[in-house]
């Protein structure tokens, strides 16, 4: 049960981004994820909580609860999930909703854990039905049953399990099923970040890289990151490469806002698909708008509308999410009293660059 150095099984079929992922951030969002607890900025209740469950169960030496946490993507549920096996002293397998399509690719998952390890699922929305009752027994009772062989010679057979604890993640708690979500003991929701919780997030990274990052610079970022630090952490490398390529190494408020606004993020934190978003919603000129004909126009996934772009927009003022499908919030109101900027017919101008 001793923390190892057991492969990790990986897979991280995330909504893109703004930015997307590439190899540059995997490989840096490893040296700035924060190693223990008191190292992880913001979401104190979250924090204080998971302290005070992680340690009366390590006072009673038993492996924690399992825990879900919801929230939107990149403010840290996959950090927490990996701090609270550090903290508990176990190994951290991970993986994702769909990548767990059949019921042996639990039981495999299942099967190689040992008594309190964690086991991670990002996106557990995502599963098949099929896979998450074969989870209802595994977390309830420890142990599954299953099928093996077929037509006449067909029997279950039932397989133990360690005590391990099962942490999810999702950006859609509202899919998750009722018995499936009682099932989880401690259940979390992580929150956007306030702008002085992101500041310390980018000075945290700029130390770990060894950057300049003046406190004015860090602010103008923080406040067109979406309360998502790993948006911010993003900005921050992109700014560091406009930076180093103009000759400088200082990163103040010109140079993040300069930076920022030639990668097309404006002063509210949306970038051009979030324009485009608004863009289209605009143009049925009141009539609300369905996702799939967003989803048409911008040329991107419902998913990721819905998960990455549309929380954002919907928590700032720009939209509006009705029965009938989205219309533009009173913060895109035609009177362009929202620091959108307006074209000369008198019309938003939301494709524009900021
Ligand atoms: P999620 O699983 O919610 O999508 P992650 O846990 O992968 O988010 O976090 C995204 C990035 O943001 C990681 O690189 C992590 O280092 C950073 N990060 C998230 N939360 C914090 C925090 N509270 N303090 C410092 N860095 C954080």
């Amino acid at each position: 049960m001793a923390a190892s150095d057991k492969p990790q099984k990986i897979t991280s079929p995330r909504p893109t981004e703004p930015g997307t992922t590439g190899d540059d951030e995997r490989i840096s969002d490893e040296q700035i994820r924060p190693q223990s607890l008191s190292e992880f900025i913001g979401q104190k209740s979250v924090v204080n909580n998971l302290s005070v469950f992680l340690g009366a169960a390590r006072g009673r030496k038993e492996p924690l609860d399992h825990v879900l946490f919801s929230g939107m993507p990149g403010l840290g549920k996959t950090t927490l999930a990996g701090l609270i096996a550090g903290e508990m002293g176990v190994d951290f397998r991970a993986t994702s909703g769909p990548v767990l399509e059949k019921a042996k690719d639990l039981v495999g998952l299942l099967t190689e854990l040992e008594e309190g390890d964690v086991l991670f699922i990002d996106e557990v929305h995502r599963i098949s039905r099929v896979v998450e009752e074969y989870l209802y027994s595994a977390m309830e009772d420890f142990q599954i049953d299953i099928m093996i062989d077929s037509g006449p010679n067909a029997r279950s057979m039932r397989i133990h399990l360690p005590h391990f604890t099962l942490v999810a993640a999702t950006t859609r708690e509202g899919n998750l099923t009722g018995p499936f979500r009682a099932r989880f003991g401690i259940q979390e929701k992580v929150e956007p970040y306030r702008d002085e919780e992101i500041v310390e997030v980018l000075l945290r990274s700029a130390r770990i890289f060894g950057l300049d990052l003046q406190s004015d610079g860090a602010k103008t970022l923080a406040s067109r990151c979406r309360g998502t630090p790993r948006i911010a952490n993003r900005y921050l490398r992109r700014v560091r490469d406009f930076v180093q390529m103009d000759g400088g190494s200082i990163i103040d408020a010109t140079a993040a806002s300069d930076a920022l606004d030639r990668l097309g993020v404006d002063s509210d934190g949306l970038d051009s698909l979030d324009r485009k978003i608004l863009a289209t919603v605009a143009r049925a000129g009141g009539q609300p708008v369905g996702i799939k004909t967003i989803a048409v126009s911008v040329g991107e996934e419902e998913r990721t509308i819905e998960d990455v772009h549309e929380p954002h927009l919907i928590r700032t003022g720009f939209l509006e999410k009705t029965a009938r499908g989205r219309v533009l919030g009173p913060r895109a109101g035609a009177d362009g009293a929202t620091g959108t900027p307006m074209t000369d017919q008198g019309t938003l101008d939301l494709e524009g660059s900021p």
